[in-house]
């Protein structure tokens, strides 16, 4: 029998469904508009593409978009100007530096200098030390869709297995940090880990967050796994441009007891989640109830 296939878009779009009440009500009641600042600098395609359907999705919801594009050449001192200037406007509920920047700016710097409580991505160092010690922050929003699909798949995560394939700040990291907060036995694997293949097949939550086109198989899985794919590659396939996951999804698909399929899993869970942040960014700065 076949995995069950976890509908990340349809998980997403409810998501954001709700969300949009949510700021219906907000409107209406209170006067208030959550705002999504986004700020992009230089020509990556790829980044152009991201702040695109970001813009999109939160004038969708009801929010106020704010989008900086400034030129690759922009200077350290510049950057960090437009983020003070950004932390301390009212009508800005939520600030998102698009990564990767340009290699002449510092990205650490840059992150750290958004007031954490308008971090919607997660990034500050703030917000990784309280995640890390289990207090109120604001969470990664690739990790936290992840964790949403894997509650609502599984309801209790408690006791089970997890492995967390890449070990990166954006990912892995709070990936794991996420699991374990939800009392996961967790281990994190990376390019270091000895025989790789039998640490995956000991998951019962299988995610892979590697960067490599299809690199975990079938024989990596433990049978009745939920395999959760957070790659995006995209790959030539008989002339033709293919986005794939880090998971080979055939293979995989016919172990796993459920899987996410790449497109369509969770990448429309992660600006999903990113408006999530934001509202419930908003809701704090108001000293408001937060959204479920
Ligand atoms: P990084 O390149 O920052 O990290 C990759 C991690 O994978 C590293 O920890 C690395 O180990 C590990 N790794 C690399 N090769 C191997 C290997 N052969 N065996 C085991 N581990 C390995 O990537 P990100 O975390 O930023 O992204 C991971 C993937 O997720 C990418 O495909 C990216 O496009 C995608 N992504 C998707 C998002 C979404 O919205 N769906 C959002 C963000 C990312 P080491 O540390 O030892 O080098």
């Amino acid at each position: 029998m076949g995995a069950k296939v976890i509908d990340g878009k349809a998980f997403a779009a409810d998501v954001r469904a709700r969300v949009a009440a949510h700021v219906a009500r907000l409107k209406e009641e209170q006067g208030i508009v959550p705002g999504l600042a986004v700020v992009l600098v230089g020509e990556d395609p790829a980044s152009k593409v991201y702040v695109r359907n970001k813009h999109a999705s939160t004038i969708e919801v009801g929010m106020a978009s704010f989008e900086h594009r400034l030129p690759a050449e922009t200077g350290e001192a510049e950057l960090l100007a437009l983020i003070d200037k950004l932390n301390g406007d009212p009508a800005v509920h939520g600030i998102l530096v698009q990564l990767p920047l340009p290699g002449h700016l510092n990205s650490e710097l840059v992150i750290n200098r958004i007031d954490p409580a308008k971090d919607v991505d997660g990034f500050h160092i703030s917000n990784v030390g309280l995640l890390g010690t289990g207090q109120k922050s604001m969470v990664p929003c690739t990790p936290l869709g992840c964790l949403m699909m894997l509650r609502d798949h599984h309801g209790k995560l408690a006791g089970l297995n997890a492995v967390v394939v890449g070990r990166s700040n954006i990912v892995g990291k709070p990936m794991a940090q996420l699991l374990l907060g939800d009392s996961c036995t967790v281990t994190i694997a990376h390019s270091r880990t000895q025989d790789l293949a039998e640490v995956c097949r000991r998951a019962d939550i299988l995610v892979a967050a590697v960067g490599r086109p299809e690199m975990i198989t079938g024989d990596m899985v433990k049978p009745g796994a939920t395999v959760i794919d957070v790659g995006i590659n995209r790959i030539e396939r008989d002339g033709k441009a293919k986005l794939v996951g880090d998971v080979h999804y055939d293979s995989a698909a016919a172990v796993a007891g459920a899987i996410t399929p790449v497109p369509g899993g969770v990448g429309p869970m992660t600006i999903a989640c990113l408006l999530a942040n934001t509202l419930t960014a908003c809701c704090r700065a108001n000293g408001l109830p937060e959204p479920e």
